[in-house]
């Protein structure tokens, strides 16, 4: 009797050492989580990219994860808004359509003084000349947690009732730069009325505070999206001492980027990478890291839209010797919009790319390789297409994305990428280490034309350098 009691103590005793040990594993991993948490707070260290194709639509998404719960909260509230809004449309599609439905939606972020702003664009396609355009703009304060109104920086709402006379100044110098403008007084005057829906879509900046005011806010659809950016020395007295900025001006640096003695190619079999549909700050960099180990410049073909918030890195691709091309702004179909919108997507992309390199591009490859004569001439670019085909962003294996470029490999082919998926840049630099061996050299666009002793005109189509 008593060696049983004693043993079934034995066996308590156990259980209650097993549980603790167990409750001590859960704590530390609660607390772990917690503080890694904390950690990555702010870190963008990834990005979630959809494209969706079927008979009658694509549909291309592109959004940041934050690692902040209610900042993700509301961008996938967003998101699945807008997707819903559209699968609804084209769920009801019982006619022949003239051509196919599209739907993109891009996020942006940029940080400035502990502020993420970020700000969310859909465009979608359902017939007619242009697409349908909806803005939606977030500010989040990482130091007190909570989002952000514009007049939320201003020390008060008579320091914030002070912005449409700013606001005022600085679109009527655009208008005094540019003769594409031509403002009217009441519509813009209604459309800088100070509330938080007018100035939703905000940034500060080093240079100061940027405003943009989608189509029809303060102008005609023609007039696209208008930004202006209020400096510091007109603006630190209205806002609260945490959120002033520095008055001085930036020097203009002027860009060198790397020229290499070509020479050295002259008898090696050529290929060009190209990668479209960034800038991205990670991936991006992820494949600028590695391209000297194989002497290698690649073209990248980048979306006006993406280059505010991911400039450092694009700047780094053109100084290090990479060619830089356009995508257009927005990555829309330029066989079904109108021709003022194809314009605004060709020259707002060459004057992004333009501040960034300080100077203009060169090349384009329109979206979904869509191009015509029309289209040619609005540009007056070269027009670069493709004739080795990855299909990364259907795969996304980088496995697969070096197969598919061993497979078509030959001189002169020009390869289509994404630098936007890192099994991409992966796939791409694996298929790189074969083929240097194999006696190739990557060359840029434009070293390829030069090596092929081609002059690149704006009338051709190039599929490749054969
Ligand atoms: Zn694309």
């Amino acid at each position: 009797m008593t060696v049983n009691y004693k043993r079934k103590l034995n066996k308590k005793k156990i259980i209650i050492f097993i549980m603790s040990i167990l409750l001590f594993f859960i704590v530390i991993g609660f607390i772990y989580f917690l503080f890694n948490k904390d950690e990555v707070i702010g870190v963008l260290d990834s990005e979630v990219h959809t494209i969706e194709e079927t008979d009658t639509y694509t549909l291309k998404i592109d959004y940041p994860i934050f690692h902040i719960k209610e900042v993700d909260n509301k961008v996938k509230e967003y998101v699945d808004k807008r997707k819903k809004e559209f699968i609804d449309v084209v769920d009801k599609i019982d006619y022949e359509l003239t051509a196919k439905y599209d739907f993109l939606l891009n996020v942006t972020s940029s940080e400035y003084n502990d502020i993420i702003n970020i700000h969310m664009n859909t465009l979608s396609y359902t017939g007619g000349a242009h697409y349908m355009r909806d803005d939606e703009s977030i500010h989040y304060n990482k130091k007190t947690k909570q989002f952000m109104n514009l007049s939320d920086f201003f020390i008060d709402t008579e320091a914030f009732n002070k912005i449409d006379d700013l606001a005022y100044h600085y679109i009527m110098k655009l208008n005094l730069k540019s003769e594409k403008y031509n403002f009217s007084e009441i519509w813009v005057r209604r459309g800088i009325i100070p509330n938080a829906l007018n100035y939703s879509h905000f940034t500060f900046k080093k240079e100061g505070l940027e405003i943009l005011f989608p189509p029809y806010q303060i102008a005609s659809w023609a007039d696209g999206e208008i930004k202006i950016t209020i400096p510091y020395s007109d603006l630190n007295e209205l806002l609260k001492d945490e959120y002033k900025g520095s008055e001085k001006e930036d020097e203009k640096v002027v860009l060198v980027p790397e020229i290499r003695d070509l020479s050295k190619y002259e008898d090696k079999k050529l290929l060009a990478f190209t990668f479209d549909d960034g800038p991205n700050t990670s991936t991006t960099s992820l494949l600028l890291d590695n391209l000297d180990k194989y002497d290698a410049k690649v073209t990248f073909f980048v979306l006006g839209s993406r280059i505010d918030a991911h400039s450092e890195v694009l700047q780094r691709a053109y100084l290090e010797g990479n060619q830089i091309g356009s995508h257009t702004y927005n990555h829309q179909n330029l066989f079904v919009i109108d021709n003022t919108t194809i314009l605004k997507e060709i020259n707002d992309t060459n004057e992004k790319i333009k501040e960034v390199t300080g100077e203009y591009p060169k090349l384009i490859r329109p979206p979904y390789g869509n191009t015509n004569s029309k289209i040619k001439a609005l540009s007056s670019l070269s027009t670069v297409l493709w004739d080795v085909d990855t299909l990364d962003w259907k795969s996304r294996n980088a496995e697969k994305v070096c197969e598919e470029i061993m497979k078509s490999a030959h001189d002169g082919a020009i390869i289509l990428l994404h630098d936007i998926y890192e099994s991409s840049v992966n796939g791409a630099l694996m298929a790189m280490d074969k083929l240097s061996k194999e006696g190739y050299a990557f060359v840029t666009i434009s070293e390829m034309a030069t090596l092929k002793n081609r002059e690149l005109n704006n009338e051709e189509t190039y599929y490749n350098f054969k």
